[in-house]
């Protein structure tokens, strides 16, 4: 993409009301807009962010079995009546011109079972794994992280139906480890932590994958020696003490949760009545689980892992493109050369934001580079070329390489 053509620009002030370090980094680079609090829309390069974190959630849950539905975000009340749950404070309440009670969704157990109960009659319909990604909506008091706590945001949610407690058990740990792998392409993998939570009324625990970094508003309690953490929730209950390795040696660590699953047991299928005819003949209930990953809030928590005090740092696989070619001369010869250098890239594969604008210095590109972050930085100029290369930096790191046209590709390409 041409940069000339990009409508949105970097923002020179700080937001005003914005405190944190993503929103503040988000806005100012022109990756989201703000409407209210706790609302924000995507732009073209945070758009192109959140379809990269989208597809790595898409390729890793599909590996697990997952089947991609799209469930409404409009629901009548008599689902959630069912459940008693029609009271919940955080669910924003509607009315139509009838009258008639309708919500919005901040979960969707209450969608999801019914719906399964049309399909699901044999041990031989089981399990089933079905999840979407979606806009929930939540009357959240604490709206004020930019991406870290929308009233509306964007979530995968996973729900799997099982015939018996083993099924869900070992479906459980392969959503764990779906999830280590989505946290790793997401470049957090080494700050994400499997958490204990409190597991509700059917399960002792649930689990969290809980992000440190220093602005989280949560607090985990990290056992030193097996590296599970306790959310501190839950801390008097086990004693301060890791309940997997009985150690007493925690460290406290402020973190953002980006993920949550649960066991549900048969709280949902016992409401909606959702049984199975098993192998011997019996009438058996279906047990459930659900699985979440808050996709902008997981962009919120990348920014605030990877940044420095020029902007944001993209990992690789999340990035809005692989490299940023910057044209820091009005001269013929360097506008030529760096088309054609943006033509050749995208001809090998390569997504390339290209700074051709005319009316800025050199000085103001490399600023906007690297609070857009993205991870290469190609330059071109007069001075490179007399030499026939460009010059080529990554933006982690202070070090500038000069490469020979005729190489770039191939060393983008290792
Ligand atoms: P929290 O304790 O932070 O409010 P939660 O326990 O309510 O989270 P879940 O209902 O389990 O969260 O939702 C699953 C995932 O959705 C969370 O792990 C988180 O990543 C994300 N999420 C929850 N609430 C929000 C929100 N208001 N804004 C952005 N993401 C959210
Ligand atoms: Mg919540």
């Amino acid at each position: 993409m041409r940069q000339s053509q990009l409508f949105t620009k970097t923002i020179k002030e700080t937001p005003k009301d914005e405190k944190s370090i993503n929103s503040r980094f988000l806005i100012k680079a022109g990756f989201i807009d703000k409407l209210m609090a706790g609302v924000y829309s995507y732009l073209p390069l945070g758009f192109l962010v959140l379809k990269k974190i989208e597809n790595i959630i898409r390729e890793e849950i599909n590996r697990i079995s997952g089947q991609e539905v799209l469930l409404p975000a409009l629901h009548p009340k008599k689902v959630w009546d069912v459940t008693g749950r029609w009271q919940y404070e955080e669910m924003f309440k509607l009315k139509n011109r009838a009258e008639k009670d309708y919500s919005l969704g901040w979960t969707h157990e209450e969608i999801i079972t019914p719906l399964v109960k049309n399909f699901i009659h044999s041990y031989k319909d089981l399990p089933v794994y079905i999840y979407q990604i979606q806009d929930k909506f939540r009357d959240e008091l604490r709206a004020k992280s930019g991406l870290l706590r929308g009233i509306e945001f964007i979530m995968k949610d996973l729900y799997s139906f099982h015939r018996e407690q083993k099924d869900l058990d070992s479906y459980y740990e392969k959503v764990k480890n779906a999830y280590f792998r989505i946290f790793k392409r997401c470049g957090i993998r080494r700050q994400t932590f499997l958490a204990l939570a409190s597991g509700g009324a059917f399960s002792k625990y649930s689990h969290e994958f809980q992000t440190a970094t220093p602005y989280g508003e949560d607090t985990i309690y990290l056992c030193q020696k097996c590296k599970l953490g306790i959310n501190k929730e839950i801390i008097d209950k086990e004693n301060h003490r890791c309940p997997k390795c009985k150690n007493k040696k925690l460290d406290v660590k402020k973190t953002i949760e980006v993920g949550n699953i649960f066991k549900l047991q048969d709280k949902f299928s016992k409401a909606f009545n959702l049984k199975f005819k098993d192998k011997d003949g019996k009438e058996k209930i279906v047990l459930m689980g659900c699985y979440g990953i808050g996709l902008s809030r997981l962009i919120a928590t990348i920014v605030e892992v990877h940044n420095d005090k020029r902007g944001i740092v993209w990992p690789r696989e999340v990035a809005p493109f692989d490299v940023h070619l910057i044209s820091v001369e009005n001269i013929t010869n360097v506008v030529k050369v760096s088309n054609k250098l943006y033509k050749d890239l995208l001809e090998a594969g390569i997504e390339v934001l290209y700074d051709d604008r005319k009316n800025k210095s050199a000085g103001e590109k490399f600023v906007d580079c690297d609070l857009i972050g993205i991870p290469i930085r190609i330059v071109v100029s007069e001075k490179t070329l007399k030499n026939n290369c460009v010059e080529i930096k990554k933006r982690k790191e202070k070090k500038v390489n000069l490469v020979k046209i005729d190489k770039l590709i191939k060393c983008l390409q290792v």
